[in-house]
């Protein structure tokens, strides 16, 4: 099968013709049907983080059950599938105190020294997988608690960027701030996460939302989605926020992964406001709060991944998108080929688009 392989940081991503493993007792073989690009692909493919390589890049993915193992019961052959990067082991202290997004995920990879999932279709060397699915494929071999099924009406499109830039944006308002009805809201940064926080704020009935990003057509698109009001992420941004909101917002969300956006997320807090950090930063950055800001009972959080429980959560998101609630088809600026995903994460770079969607052969 076909795959863009990184096989070194600051390169351009290889067409490699690649083999799959068979699926072993709890694994999934799926037929990949689309997977968007996201953000975090970009840190490993530049090398800002490091990964073994050559690996295939893709995260955010839907496609169709085409095998399974001996042991699974959780899917079947020719279910419509969404996966997710929180893969669960089901057992550990984080899965059962219900936060199986911090789960590791030990049992949910192969043993090491056993048959890799992926090799290079010529000479049969190892392929990492990366973060268990490796999506920029045409099929994914993964362990079945890093699906889930969803409605079989559902588009595999837009249930593709389901899988990560909306399960992360929504689950930081539903699951990390717990935003209540009437409560106000700032969104620093409007791309693929920062939309989807900005649409689901508006479904969890939010006061005022208060998009914030720099490019124009990326202000517009959160006004479609749902915001109140949009702002340019100038020096004043943060005043401006406070002024707006008689003192700042319940809630804010950093969907951009730089320290600057990350204070003036803090700064745009009122007192007893909590601010979560989405993006990934530089790994030697860090975002704080003053004295002052402790003093006003203000928090600071991440949210790895919406803070997700994702077999529950994403079908609900896939009934919301059935729904006409969450508009998927707004976040989506366009549909590419396998071949296209270089130029697609160009175009990323400069920060342009809102998701480019690789959909694969049908
Ligand atoms: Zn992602
Ligand atoms: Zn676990």
């Amino acid at each position: 099968m076909k795959a863009a392989v990184l096989v070194e940081p600051g390169k351009p991503l290889e067409l490699q013709d690649l083999s799959v493993s068979k699926p072993g007792p709890h694994e999934v073989l799926i037929r990949t049907a689309a997977c968007g690009l996201c953000h975090s692909d970009l840190h490993f493919i530049e090398g800002a983080y490091p990964h073994p390589l050559p690996a295939v890049p893709g995260h955010e993915a839907a496609g169709i059950v085409e095998a399974v193992g001996s042991e699974v019961r959780t899917v079947r052959v020719g279910d419509a599938v969404v996966t997710c990067l929180s893969a669960f082991c089901g057992h550990c202290e984080f899965c059962v105190t219900g936060r199986m997004s911090l789960c590791l995920g030990a049992d949910t990879r192969r043993a090491p020294g056993g048959a890799p999932r992926l090799t290079r279709s010529d000479d049969g060397s190892t392929v990492n997988q990366m973060l268990n699915l490796s999506a920029f494929a045409e099929q994914m071999l993964v362990h079945e608690h890093a699906c889930v099924a969803i409605n079989p009406e559902m588009p595999l499109d837009r249930a593709a960027v389901i899988g990560c830039a909306v399960t992360t944006g929504a689950g930081a308002v539903f699951n990390a701030a717990k935003l209540t009805p009437g409560e106000t809201i700032c969104v620093v940064g409007c791309g693929g996460v920062g939309l989807a926080t900005i649409n689901a704020a508006k479904i969890a009935g939010a006061g005022r939302i208060i998009a914030v990003d720099p490019m124009p057509e990326k202000r517009d698109l959160a006004k479609k989605l749902g915001a109140t009001d949009a702002i340019d992420a100038g020096p004043d941004a943060a005043k401006e926020i406070v002024e707006m909101t008689k003192g700042g917002v319940h809630h804010a969300i950093e969907a951009v992964g730089r320290p600057a956006s990350g204070d003036l997320a803090v700064a745009s807090l009122r007192r007893g406001g909590t601010a979560t950090i989405l993006g990934m930063m530089p790994l030697n950055h860090k975002v704080g709060l003053s004295a002052m800001d402790l003093l006003s009972d203000k928090k600071l959080q991440g949210a790895i991944m919406g803070q997700n429980h994702f077999p529950v959560d994403l079908p609900r998101l896939v009934d919301f998108y059935m729904r006409g609630l969450l508009d998927l088809d707004t976040i989506i600026a366009e549909r590419i080929p396998l071949e296209g995903i270089n130029d697609g994460f160009e175009k990323m770079k400069q920060g342009h688009s809102a998701r480019s969607v690789i959909v694969f052969d049908q």
